[in-house]
């Protein structure tokens, strides 16, 4: 099954929300009943300690401090990625998405708390009709980097200049395939990989950098492509990110043997491009770095969260598009700031509730634990 990139675009009637009502466990261990679609209330959640509440940073309980926000402002998305999202996905009723604003109040609040970086994602956040207003309000109350993910099938020198006057830095890709069956049968669109290359080109022309591109190899379906993804590293001197499939797909389909681990798609590229550590990675980074060894212009990124989680150096919140703040990736409990937004809250209530949210964050995601318990809702939901 495949859709018209035009399909699923924000104008249009909104299909009502029928995500499975879901018990969570939440990031205390214990049992709390969640409302559809919605995150544990601000009531459930405990206080962080008050020295640390009073240090307006978002610190949580392991030492490691919060500097990059992600933000989904839409959950909606033209794609249907096998790893990511099922067809007949449903998505939130219009008014339980964020607003423009309540996204830019957000992005200030985190900034008064130290966030230094702030990625837009989705769903695809390019099919928002008032992404440049978000933007540029961001930009106009924060002085954070604003960076965005896409997958590169919508955009033009026009809208990607607009956005880049709004104040958007950079930009990352996301482009499984070179192949367009397998681009096809991966996304499940009518998008082709050139018209992603298209957008690349684009991003580069616009200095939109430094970009990076994004793939995740799907054992079966483009496994056998690590190479020619790499090329694109070299031909536009792009940093190329190879994500391990983590379960965090809407179908629950993750199964181990249909991960390609970092080590193995390492070993692919460096069969034909022998590649040299940069050892320049932030320590907060999520990817390893390569060059190519033979000076040629790229760089070669792996995220490895499953194979080798790097938890215990994370530094960054997720807001869903529907206002709920989730400690981690993985976790289980999400909880809604929309709650307060839209209960008249001053902004220093929503800087304690982001202080107090990041103070449950757990160690780690354990997904190699046997009690490991996939989150409920997918990536396209959460924000990647
Ligand atoms: N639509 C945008 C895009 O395509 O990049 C932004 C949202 S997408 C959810 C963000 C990133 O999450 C993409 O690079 C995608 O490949 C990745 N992703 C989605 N589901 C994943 C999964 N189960 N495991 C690993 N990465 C995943």
């Amino acid at each position: 099954m495949q859709f018209d990139v035009r399909e699923t675009e924000l104008a249009g009637d909104v299909m009502a929300v029928s995500l499975p009502q879901f018990r969570a466990v939440d990031e205390m261990g214990r049992n709390a009943a969640t409302k559809r679609g919605l995150g544990a209330t601000p009531e459930q959640l405990p206080a962080a300690p008050a020295h640390i509440r009073a240090g307006g940073r978002m610190m949580d309980s392991h030492g490691r401090t919060i500097l990059d926000l992600r933000i989904s402002i839409t959950d909606r998305c033209n794609f249907r990625c096998v790893y990511c999202m099922e067809p007949d996905v449903q998505f939130q009723p219009r008014e339980n998405v964020m607003t423009p604003g309540e996204i830019i109040r957000m992005a200030r609040v985190a900034q008064s708390l130290g966030v230094r970086k702030i990625r837009l994602t989705g769903g695809e956040p390019t099919l928002h009709p008032q992404l440049t207003e978000i933007i540029s309000g961001i930009r106009a109350t924060t002085d954070v980097e604003i960076a965005m993910i896409s997958n590169g099938s919508l955009l033009t020198r026009e809208k990607l200049s607009a956005w880049k006057r709004a104040g958007l830095d950079r930009m990352t890709i996301s482009i499984d395939s070179v192949r367009a069956d397998r681009f096809a049968r991966v996304t499940r669109s009518t998008v082709t990989p050139e018209d992603v290359i298209a957008g690349i080109e684009m991003c580069v022309a616009e200095g939109l950098t430094p970009l990076k591109l994004n793939a995740v190899l799907v054992r079966g379906q483009n496994d056998d492509e690590a190479v020619e993804l790499a090329r694109l590293a070299r031909r536009f001197g792009v940093e190329m990110r190879f994500i391990e499939y983590m379960p965090l797909d809407s179908a629950h389909a993750w199964d181990r043997s249909l991960m390609v681990t970092a080590r193995e798609t390492r070993e692919a590229v460096e069969a034909v491009f022998p590649l040299t550590p940069t050892n320049m990675d932030d320590a907060h980074s999520t990817a390893r770095t390569y060059r190519f060894t033979d000076g040629a212009p790229g760089l070669i990124g792996f995220i490895a969260p499953v194979s080798n989680p790097f938890c215990g150096a994370c530094s960054r919140l997720r807001l869903t598009a529907d206002g709920n703040v989730r400690p981690c990736l993985f976790s289980t409990t999400e909880w809604s700031v929309m709650k307060l937004l839209r209960g008249g809250a001053s902004d220093s209530e929503l800087a304690n509730f982001l202080i107090d949210v990041t103070w449950t964050k757990l160690a780690g995601h354990n997904i190699a634990s046997p009690q490991f318990v996939q989150p409920a809702r997918p990536m396209s939901a959460v924000g990647g």
